[in-house]
Order: structure tokens, then sequence, then C-alpha cells
């Protein structure tokens, strides 16, 4: 090995043991927010270049974490004397510019309320179509099991001219992510191709358009503007069940663009053999192309995309932490929909914010008492007892016990923290059902273990485990 290369990989290895140290003294949480991202660049002539993705993270980890970074490299015998931070988009190796895009469009501080920033190119989709909103692309679209088949199709159109699968069917129930998808494709697609005219809107547009035209015997240049886009998108068709001029209007713009090989893609709640009250006929051509449905989301997607979010928004507020436990446990009991689940992650951030403190699993159940409800599980005290019992190889009885040693006591804590966290049973009852214990060794078993959860990566892997094998 050449003596550069041999110093590179010293280098290498050596920011490696300074991010687990920075590891070990912050935290877990801590370290994720801050370092989790941040890219090594270079050493040369004592000089560390570190890549981060934000101008915040940039100036805030300078100011914080430069000189520690620094005493931990020199400990290891490595010669730097000064640390530059620079953000990752300027970068010389090439990056796809779409990780940029929503910072290109929403230069000033994006936050999660960003809706609809306006379309000002004056192209098409101003005129027929509805405004994109550049947070709905493709980069903060979490891919998960549920939804991988509609992203890849989506994306494969965002790709190429011409896709052998016309029209495109996305379809599945609320909130699980059509709508975002097709501004993703919007977006990328004018992204790629600025000259192909793509149109995005819903049905119920559509039909306000038509409706319009016929009022104002317009229909010859409304029918003239629908048929002249290259790519048409048309939200939440089941919305013309019924209305058959509509239906009609829509099926020959249909009809027009597939037969001129431009690229349809169509969202509804259901698929197009189930959609009650429109026309067989169209049902049946809807079905030509390729249909793809979005199913109910999984725990790890879920996950993904509260971590996104969160991370998102610690990123414009670094002084309100949503740690990963809370995200767990919102993944694990709020299950309905993803806007829901979007929801619920602003109530706990806006409470969080309001009482100025960190937020426990307790505060976090009772701000959003009504939506755990009512997406209840059913996992038992005895179910997680027998499961953390099994896990840790000791006898049910002596999980019940009045014994003290670490070995099993610890593994009671982490099952009446799960108790605390995975069923609705009050204090007192899990205090109960632990052979008779008072509520207040419930209490402190959950904070033990949720303290410990930030500072044990063993016990946070455990827990994880544990409530993962319970939710299956
Ligand atoms: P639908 O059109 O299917 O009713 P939306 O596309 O409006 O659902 O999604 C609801 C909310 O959930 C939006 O804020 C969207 O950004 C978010 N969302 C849905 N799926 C995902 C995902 N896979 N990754 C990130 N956010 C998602
Ligand atoms: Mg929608």
């Amino acid at each position: 090995m050449s003596e550069k290369n041999s110093k590179t990989v010293n280098i290498k290895s050596s920011w490696e043991r300074t991010l687990s140290v920075l590891r070990a003294e912050l935290g877990e949480a801590t370290f994720r927010s801050w370092f989790k991202h941040i890219e090594f660049g270079e050493l040369t002539e004592k000089k560390l270049i570190l890549y981060v993705p934000t101008k915040f993270m940039k100036d805030w980890i300078h100011t914080h974490y430069s000189d520690r970074i620094l005493t931990i490299l020199k400990n290891d015998n490595i010669p730097v004397s000064s640390i530059f931070f620079e953000l990752q988009k300027f970068k010389t190796t090439k990056e796809p510019l779409n990780n940029n895009l929503e910072k290109t469009i929403t230069p000033s501080k994006p936050s999660i309320h960003t809706k609809y920033s306006s379309d000002e190119s004056g192209d098409h989709n101003s005129m027929l179509g509805a405004p994109l909103d550049p947070n709905l692309s493709f980069d903060n679209f979490v891919v998960g099991g549920s939804n991988e088949l509609a992203y890849a199709a989506a994306k494969r159109i965002t790709e190429v001219e011409r896709v052998s699968f016309n029209p495109l069917f996305l379809y599945g129930g609320v909130g699980l992510g059509k709508t975002h998808l097709m501004h993703a494709m919007a977006l990328e697609i004018k992204k790629n191709w600025p000259e192909r005219k793509v149109l995005y809107l819903s049905a119920e547009k559509f039909m306000y358009q038509f409706i319009k035209a016929l009022r104002f015997k317009d229909t010859m240049s409304f029918k003239q503007q629908f048929r002249s886009v290259d790519v048409l998108m048309v939200d939440d068709i089941q919305f013309i069940a019924g209305k058959d001029s509509t239906q009609e209007e829509f099926f020959h713009t249909f009809n027009t663009l597939i037969d001129h090989n431009h690229q349809v893609v169509i969202s509804a709640d259901r698929s197009p053999v189930d959609l009650d009250g429109i026309e067989e006929r169209i049902r049946s051509r809807l079905g030509w192309g390729l249909v793809t449905d979005i199913h109910a989301s999984d725990y790890e997607l879920r996950l993904g995309v509260l971590q996104t979010k969160a991370k998102k928004h610690a990123e414009d507020n670094p002084e309100i932490i949503i740690k990963d436990n809370i995200l767990e446990f919102l993944a694990q009991r709020i299950d309905s929909n993803i806007r829901v689940l979007e929801g619920a992650l602003n109530r706990v951030i806006a409470y969080s914010s309001f009482v100025n403190k960190p937020l426990t699993i307790e505060m976090a159940q009772e701000v959003l008492k009504d939506l755990i409800r009512a997406s209840q599980r059913r996992i038992t005290i005895d179910d997680i007892q027998r499961k953390v019992a099994d896990y840790y190889n000791i006898r049910l009885s002596d999980l019940l016990s009045a014994r003290r040693s670490r070995t099993i006591a610890r593994p009671r804590q982490v099952a009446m923290y799960l108790s605390k966290i995975l069923t609705t049973r009050s204090l007192p009852e899990i205090g109960r059902k632990f052979g008779g214990r008072d509520h207040t060794t419930v209490i402190h078993a959950v904070k033990r273990i949720e303290s410990l959860q930030d500072s044990d990566n063993a016990i946070q892997e455990e827990v994880e485990v544990l409530s993962r094998a319970l939710e299956n």
C-alpha cells in the first residue's frame, strides 16, 4: 500500500473512531441529530474537510463540536490543526440534482407546514392544472414493501420517454401517498424534460374546467388544451363516478392521449373494476396499462416517514428534540394512514415546544389519546411477560417474583416498559400484573428504560426487537 493510501485509511478509521467517541459522549439521539449525515471529506496539510447537509448544521457543529473533534483526532495521533465544514451540495462529485430540488424551489426556510408554492413558470400546469407542492418530491417519499411497486412504476415514467405501460393506474386507501407520488412524478418530469407538457389535476378540477368550458361554449379549446399535453395525471378519478358527461369527456381525452402514446397516470381509492358509477367500457380501458396498488403501511415504513419528517423539522428547530423512542412509539401505535401519522407527529412537536422540554412516552400517549385509541392493538401484558421471559431466557415465575438480581430485574423493567407503551393498561394495573407491585415501581422502570435507551445501544436494540416480535 502506498504511503498516501495508508494515510487515508488511517484518517478514515480514525474518523470512525471519533464518531463512536462522540456517540458515546453525546448519547444516541443528540449524536444522530448532528452527526448522522456528516460526511468525511479529506485531510490535506492538517486541514480536515467535512461535509454537512445544511448551513444550519454547519454553523452549529462548527461552534459546538469543532474543538472536541480536533481533540479526539489529535489523541489518535492524526496531524490536524483545523476543521472546515462545507455544504454537501457544493461537493465536486456529481450529485443527482433532485436532492436539492426542494431547496432550489423554496430557498427560504422550508417547514413541514409549507404547502403549495406557486407554480410561476407560466407553463401548462398553471393554467389548467393544480399547483405542485415541491415538498412532495421523490426524495421525500419513503419507500417500503407496501409502496415499492407503485414507486418503481412512477419513477420509471419520469426516466424514459415512453414506457410500455399506459395508463399507469395507482390505487390505494386514503392518506397512503398517491397524491404524493403524482406530484413527485410531475416535478421530476418537469425537471428531466423541461420541454414536455405535464398536466396534473384532480378529477374534481377536471370536471370544474369542463363545466366552465361548457358554460362559456368553449369546449373546443378545452379539448385542445387537454389533448396537447405529453403527460396527463388525474388524481382521485373516483370523483367522476355518476357524472356522466364529465366521464364521457374524460374518456375521449384519455383515448386520444393514449392513442398518440402520450402518458396518462390515474389515481383512485380503489381498483378500476371496483369503480362503481363509472361506465364499464371506461373501467376496463383504465385497467389496460399497469395497475398497481399501495397497501397499508407497515411499521418500518411508518418509522421511516417519521424519521424523515422529524429530521427535517429538527434542522429548522433544533431546540425541539423528539427522541427516537417517541418516533418508534408513534410508528407502533398509529397505523391508520400516513396523513394521520404526520398529524400525530405535528401534534407531538407542537406540544413539546409548548411545554418546552423533551417529550416522554407518557406525554405522547396523553397528547395522542384519541388517535391511539382508534388504532388499538390487542397485545396483553401476559404476551409481553411471556415474550420477555423467553427472550432473556428466564423463568416467568422469576420475572414476577420479588427477586432483585440484575439478570432478572432488568428484563422485568423492560417488560414493564413494554406493557406501558404497547397496552392501554394503567400504571397500577401493570404493577398488579407484576406480582402486585406499586405503581411507582412501574414509573421508575419506565423512566429507567427510557433513559437507558439513550445511552445503551444494547437495551435500545432489545426493546426494539421485542416490540417488533410482539407486534407480529
Ligand atoms: P393519498 O393521496 O393517497 O390520500 P397523500 O399522497 O396525500 O395520500 O399522502 C398523505 C400524506 O402522507 C402526505 O403528506 C404525504 O406526503 C405523506 N406520505 C404518504 N406516503 C408517504 C411516504 N411513503 N413517504 C413520505 N410521506 C408520505
Ligand atoms: Mg390524494
